[in-house]
Formats: structure tokens, C-alpha cells, sequence
């Protein structure tokens, strides 16, 4: 993924101190003075490939709970009643349960927005995924984090877990927060240098009431309100128009795909050979387990793919080296690491991932002028293939198992934490105040 198709089939990568000493055809490899020092790994019959990075997801409990509703519906009356009923203690197994599904997954990057992340910093660096962590902030609501406890966690965990944990500033739908709010995330993310993720324009819905609220497209209200730039991330940006388009390529803002919570919810299929023709970075995501049910990047590009094809009626868009660049190296790029991951080149930590393709549902495997693996990374593989992952050269899957925590204790203890925050919203009182309660009547703007 050096943005070349480069492809060394039979291959090597050299690690020295995390890093990627080299990379290349074997017998080069081989020479470098550093091979014969280190331990080796026989990965044939496996694509090596970089980790990818899930740049939109929610840690979360909800998973198969709240099916076949539409988006605003099932915002009120589960999943914010569920923000209700949260604890730290809930949150914090909610982020180890879905740091160790994504690790397991070959994911070595996640783009996070949660709540009470102290909590997921802490999983983060113990399972030794990398986590950028985005809060789930809102003014309007009460039960959200707020900037004041965004600016705590900047204070505490900037950077932390050598530089594999980093916090940003996160924002939930326009409709959640005021303009205030927006105008002190972008304060807030110019004085720590930080980043700002946010979702928009996921729904038509969104995008009507928008105009209706502000006269302006939710992309340009966003620019109005400051918080475009090459330092923020927008998730799903299903429904831009051309001129919205324009902005985020201009103003260097990148998007997160997710689309397959875009199609479980209905909510449409963003113009993705559009936006990468116009130079949007545009990177990939499973959004949460609520909205997926997984956190599968592997069948994640899959899907990215089909829906490409299917909403265009063109099958000549969604090729794999393209998906397969969102979800590492253009991945990468939103998150502010390009100069750190998504790919396998010299002097990059060593993000390594290896999918084991002696399964039946590979065969056949071809090589030279035949070389299908690219296909099959995005159209066969998924999670449950992924043997070995690497992240800054620490080994955290090993055939097939995480080996920095326990999975069995961390789903025993998710299971938990859902079945307590489960009890705990069926004896919530009163009505979870929710944007969808205000649609279409006159609202503050
Ligand atoms: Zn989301």
C-alpha cells in the first residue's frame, strides 16, 4: 500500500525496534545485515498486508438489540436512553470488548467516539491497539460529554501509551450541540494541536432539517461554524452535494465510509469514486456494534465495494486496491498518522497484519501475471482469517488469539456490563429528550 500496487509475492518485511527495516522480494530482505539478528515468522501462504485502521467506530453494548428502525427512532428511544443509563465502569468493558474484536480483526487503528474514555485509553493500552479517542460531545442533552470533560482528557491523555493513544475533540450530530458548542471544539482542538471528529449528513432527513434550521447544508454550516480542516474527520457524509464536496476537499477535511451502517439504516450510498476523484481523503469504518454487528474490516471493504457498484449500476468502481487503500493507507492520512502507519514502507512502525489463505474459501491463490490476493483480501477474507497482527512491531495476535489480554475474561465482563446497563435503562423515568422529539417544529437554532 505505498500507493503504487506494489506488490512482492513471495515477500519479506524486516522489523528493528518496531520499525520496518525492509521490505521486499525475500532474498533482498534476507541480505540486509539485521535479518539473521531477529526471530522469524514463516508467513507463506499468507497475505502480509498493513493494519487497518477502523476510522469510525463506537464502543458499545447494543449489538442486536433495536433492529429495523429508522435512524431517528432508534436514536430516541435506545440509544440515547442507553448514553442515559452508562457508567465509567460500563463504558470502560464496552472499549475493551471492542479493542479486542478489532485487534483480533487485524485492525491496529481505531478512530473512537465513546464516552468516559479514560476508560478506553486504559483499554487501549493494554490490549496495544492503537486508539485515537473522540468523546461524545453535546450541549443540548444532558447525558454527554461535555468540553469541559474533553479538555480533561486532553489534559490527561493527549498522548499517551507511546504515543499510541491520542485524543482529539469529538462533536455528535449538528443537531446535538449548539453553535457554541462547535465554536468551542474548535478552540478547544487549536489549542492542544489536536484533531475533531464529528458525524454529518447521514440521513436525507438530516439534511432537510438543516435547511429548514440554519438555510445551509450541514457540510457548509459546519465550515461556517470553524471546524473544517486538515485536522478533522467527518463519519458517513452520505448526502453532499457538489458543492459540499468542494468544501471538504478544499478545507483538506476527510470523510469515514462507513456503509454498512449506511445501508442497515437506510440511510443511502455516499458518491465514494466522487469524493476520491475530487481529492476528499475519504477513509473506512465499521461505525459501531450496534449499527454493524461487527467490527469487521475485512468484510467491512467488502461492502464498500458492492455498494459502490450497486448504487452507481457500474461494476467498473469499487475495485479492491482502492478499497483496500481506504481502510489502510487513506485511513492513515484522516487520522494524522501517514507519517507513522498504513502501509509497509521503511522507517514506518510495524502495523503488520497476516491473512492465512490456505482456507478452501481462497482457493485458487495466483501468482505473477494471475495474482488474485487483492480480491481476495476484499471479497473472501474476513476477521475470522487473520492469523498474526503487529502493532509498532509488538506481537498482540498470535495465531489467532490475542496475546496481550484474556478474550474470554473480556467478554465475560462485557456480557456483564451489558446485562447491568440493560437493568439499568429499564428503570430510567420520564422521556429520553432526543433531536428527533424536535424535527420539523420551531427550535432554537
Ligand atoms: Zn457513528
Amino acid at each position: 500500500m505505498d500507493g503504487s500496487r506494489t506488490v512482492h509475492d513471495p515477500g519479506s518485511v524486516l522489523v528493528t525496534d518496531g520499525v520496518i527495516a525492509a521490505v521486499g522480494p525475500v532474498e533482498d530482505v534476507a541480505r540486509h545485515p539485521a535479518a539473521a539478528t531477529v526471530p522469524r515468522v514463516d508467513a507463506s501462504r499468507h497475505a502480509v498486508i498493513p493494519g487497518l485502521h477502523n476510522a469510525h467506530l463506537h464502543s458499545g453494548l447494543l449489538r442486536g438489540t433495536a433492529e429495523s428502525m429508522a435512524l431517528w427512532e432508534w436514536l430516541e428511544n435506545h440509544v440515547d436512553p442507553a448514553h442515559r443509563a452508562l457508567t465509567p465502569e460500563i463504558a470502560r468493558a464496552a472499549s475493551y470488548m471492542a479493542y479486542t474484536e478489532a485487534v483480533r480483526g487485524g485492525t491496529t487503528s481505531v478512530l473512537d467516539m465513546w464516552r468516559f474514555m479514560e476508560g478506553s485509553a486504559e483499554a487501549a493500552s493494554d490490549i496495544g491497539i492503537r486508539a485515537t479517542l473522540a468523546p461524545y460531545g453535546a450541549d443540548r442533552y444532558d447525558y454527554f460529554e461535555s468540553l469541559e470533560s474533553n479538555r480533561r482528557l486532553l489534559e490527561s491523555h493527549l498522548v499517551a501509551a507511546d504515543g499510541r493513544v491520542r485524543t482529539w475533540v469529538g462533536l455528535e450530530h449538528l443537531f446535538y450541540c449548539s453553535p457554541e458548542m462547535f465554536r468551542g471544539a474548535a478552540e478547544l482542538a487549536e489549542e492542544f494541536g489536536t484533531g475533531i471528529h464529528t458525524h454529518s449528513s447521514e440521513s436525507i432527513w438530516e439534511v432537510e432539517e438543516c435547511l429548514r434550521r440554519h438555510r445551509r447544508r450541514p457540510i457548509e454550516e459546519m465550515y461556517q461554524r470553524g471546524i473544517l480542516g486538515a485536522s478533522t474527520v467527518i463519519a458517513h457524509a452520505v448526502w453532499l452535494d457538489d458543492r459540499e464536496v468542494e468544501v471538504l476537499a478544499q478545507t483538506g477535511t476527510a470523510m469515514t465510509h462507513c456503509p454498512c451502517s449506511n445501508m442497515k439504516l437506510s440511510s443511502g450510498a455516499a458518491r465514494i469514486g466522487h469524493y476520491r476523484a475530487r481529492g476528499v481523503v475519504c477513509a473506512l469504518g465499521t461505525d459501531g456494534e450496534k449499527e454493524n454487528n461487527n467490527l469487521d474490516m475485512l468484510e467491512e471493504m467488502k461492502f464498500a465495494s458492492l455498494l459502490q457498484k450497486v448504487s452507481t449500476l457500474d461494476p467498473t468502481t469499487g475495485d479492491p486496491w482502492d478499497v483496500l487503500d481506504m481502510a489502510t493507507r487513506s485511513g492513515a492520512r484522516a487520522l494524522g498518522l501517514a507519517d507513522v502507519t498504513g502501509s509497509l514502507e521503511v522507517g514506518k512502525e510495524a502495523d503488520v497484519v497476516t491473512v492465512d489463505l490456505r482456507g478452501v474459501h481462497f482457493v485458487p491463490v495466483l501468482h505473477g501475471a494471475d495474482f488474485n490476493v487483492a480480491a481476495h483480501l476484499v471479497f473472501t477474507a474476513s476477521s475470522h482469517d487473520v492469523r498474526d497482527v503487529w502493532v509498532s512491531g509488538r506481537r498482540v495476535v498470535a495465531d489467532g488469539t490475542v496475546t496481550t489480554v484474556d478474550a474470554a475474561d473480556v467478554a465475560a465482563q462485557a456480557q456483564a456490563a451489558a446485562e447491568d446497563l440493560f437493568a439499568r435503562r429499564r428503570t430510567l423515568t420520564g422521556r429520553t429528550p432526543s433531536p428527533a422529539t424536535d424535527f420539523g417544529k420551531a427550535t432554537p437554532v
